[in-house]
């Protein structure tokens, strides 16, 4: 029969034969006796299997005194010592120490001595405190090798009961229950539970959920056994778990993983393995150990990528900036480039490109051209054509004139510039002698002599002003010599314009405004239209209809 050449025991390397795994002295190997199989496989902490007759346990586990080294003979009087080349055990070794796992797995090695049992079972025996205690005079060793089945368990539990600790057969007596009670938020509460089945087999408890640490027997058949379990799991503590946050992200990639779940008793994520219980000088148990690694180099990835991407985005934005400066440079370049060839140009080659242009836009390329070739546009002069359209062009949208100012799309001058000339403007109420001389010149042939009086009233923003120059309020009610003295200190808001037109003819000459507040009343207005006919008659003109606002026709 082939046997194993290697010790059993968990974390033991002897019989391997790997450098780094080879003992530094020579350990012997021993095969378990058929009839301390099952002591044996009960005392060495292994979960995945049990030991067979092929296998074997080096002597590192036994206690010294039981690997006897040497034989003693009596030859006569004499006791010699003979040094045995192939060590034996001890009828009563049992494999109990392991080094290389958890020091609470191996035990001690203790002197027999007076160790006091509380005598919980007898009911009657419980009356005094001197009848309680009663001295166990029995050795350590005897007391391992006491099996126990369960009736005898469900006798003594309360004896087996570690300190803090309480017991209970329930279940319709099929199991027996040990509870390790601990105060939490003023709650007396059972955390930790130990259950032995009806056929010794053993469940652990934690938080009503059933865990497995490590290198803790799955069945016992010793009383021992049960007492070194309990007192293992009385110095054992909840595993903390892997990390203390619930964040969204770890929610949704842990959850995706199916490595871990979130404890909401605890608040702390666990591996799905966690062992629940771990020894009290340990904080989390392996899995969750690991778990919280994989968790915080996860976490750690993601800030560094998250620096990554904003390092990046900063350099790629730097990058932009120093290419559009480098435009704007060559742009400034090729600018004074240009205008130094406009100023070498001779003034009649430009007259000789722009003749074909319309007058305005001839204007416009020349104060252009003349805006370029001096050093700064202030000061410049302007023609008259050219004051005139920018009037327009400002009276009709300021905001379009600002920006083709602004970003000098043409050579147009200042606002107070224009202002300047504005102000020599005089708007005045009433028959306007200047229109009716303009008329005059205008008129030149008979058939312009027949026209059409146009009048048409037109919203203005109300507002009344004091000219300095005239002394007078401007912006109230006018009318002529046809104002009321009750609408004379109102402000006006509407404008009323008259206009003549010929029949033949393409013009329009504004001959009379007044101003009134709200509509015109119709005596007023029959006043004012006589008059404005009898002013143009007077030229020697015939108005033959007259007509409220512009007729498409015309
Ligand atoms: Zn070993
Ligand atoms: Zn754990």
């Amino acid at each position: 029969m082939s046997r194993n050449t290697h010790c059993f025991v968990p974390g033991c390397k002897s019989g391997y034969s790997t450098k780094s795994a080879q003992p530094t002295t020579k350990c012997s190997l021993f095969k378990a006796p058929d009839q301390k199989l099952s002591l044996w496989s009960n005392a060495i902490p292994r979960l995945d299997r049990q030991l067979t007759v092929k296998d074997c346990v080096c002597e590192l586990h036994f206690r010294p005194e039981h690997v006897i080294q040497e034989d003693k003979i009596c030859v006569g009087n004499d006791v010699v010592v003979l040094p045995r080349q192939r060590p034996r055990l001890h009828e009563d070794a049992v494999p109990c120490i392991f080094p290389n796992l958890p020091h609470y797995l191996t035990k001690e090695h203790k002197l027999p001595r007076r160790t006091i049992v509380k005598h919980c079972c007898s009911a009657a025996s419980a009356s005094t405190d001197d009848e309680l205690l009663h001295v166990d005079e029995s050795s350590n060793d005897t007391c391992t090798s006491k099996q126990i089945t369960y009736n005898d368990l469900q006798e003594s539990h309360k004896c087996l009961c570690p300190p803090d600790w309480f017991s209970k057969t329930g279940d319709g007596d099929s199991v027996v229950c040990f509870g390790k009670l601990v105060v939490e938020n003023n709650h007396l509460k059972v955390v930790t539970c130990v259950s032995v089945s009806r056929d010794m087999k053993v469940t652990l408890f934690c938080r009503d959920r059933i865990v497995q640490p490590v290198s803790l027997p799955v069945k016992i058949t010793y009383e021992q056994e049960l007492r070194t379990l309990l007192s293992a799991v009385d110095g054992m503590k909840e595993c903390g778990g892997a990390s203390g946050h619930n964040t969204e992200y770890q929610q949704a990639s842990l959850i995706k993983s199916r490595l871990g779940w979130y404890d909401e008793c605890r608040f702390t994520w666990r591996h799905v393995n966690c062992a629940g219980l771990v020894p009290s000088h340990l904080g989390r148990c392996l899995a969750c150990r690991r778990f919280r690694k994989i968790m915080q180099t996860s976490y750690r990835r993601k800030q560094v990528n998250a620096g990554r991407k904003r390092k990046r985005a900063q350099y790629i934005r730097a990058r932009k900036v120093v290419a559009l400066k480098k435009r704007m440079m060559r742009f400034r370049q090729t600018v004074q480039l240009l205008r130094k060839r406009v100023q070498q140009q001779p003034k009649d080659v430009v007259q000789n490109y722009i003749s074909d242009l319309p007058q305005v836009q001839q204007s416009a390329f020349k104060h252009c051209i003349r805006q370029a070739s001096v050093r700064s546009a202030k000061g410049m002069r302007y023609q008259n054509e050219w004051l005139l359209s920018c009037m327009i062009l400002r009276i009709k949208s300021p905001k379009a004139y600002n920006h083709l100012r602004e970003h000098q799309f043409l050579a147009l001058p200042a606002k107070s510039t224009l202002q300047r000339y504005m102000d020599v403007v005089r708007a005045e109420c009433g028959i306007s002698s200047e229109s009716l001389e303009l008329i005059q010149q205008k008129v030149v042939t008979n058939s312009e002599r027949h026209g059409i009086v146009i009048f048409d009233k037109i919203k203005l923003r109300m507002g009344v002003k004091f000219d300095i120059r005239t002394l007078k309020f401007s912006g109230l009610v006018s009318f002529d010599e046809f104002t009321s003295s009750s609408d004379r200190k109102l402000p006006a808001d509407y404008g009323l314009v008259f206009m003549y037109r010929p029949f033949l003819g393409a013009w329009t000459q504004t001959v009379a405004m007044f101003l009134s507040h709200g509509p015109t009343r119709t005596n007023t207005l029959q006043k004012l239209l006589t008059k404005v006919i009898v002013a143009l008659e007077s030229l020697d003109l015939w108005v033959c209809i007259f007509t409220l606002r512009v007729l498409t026709c015309f």
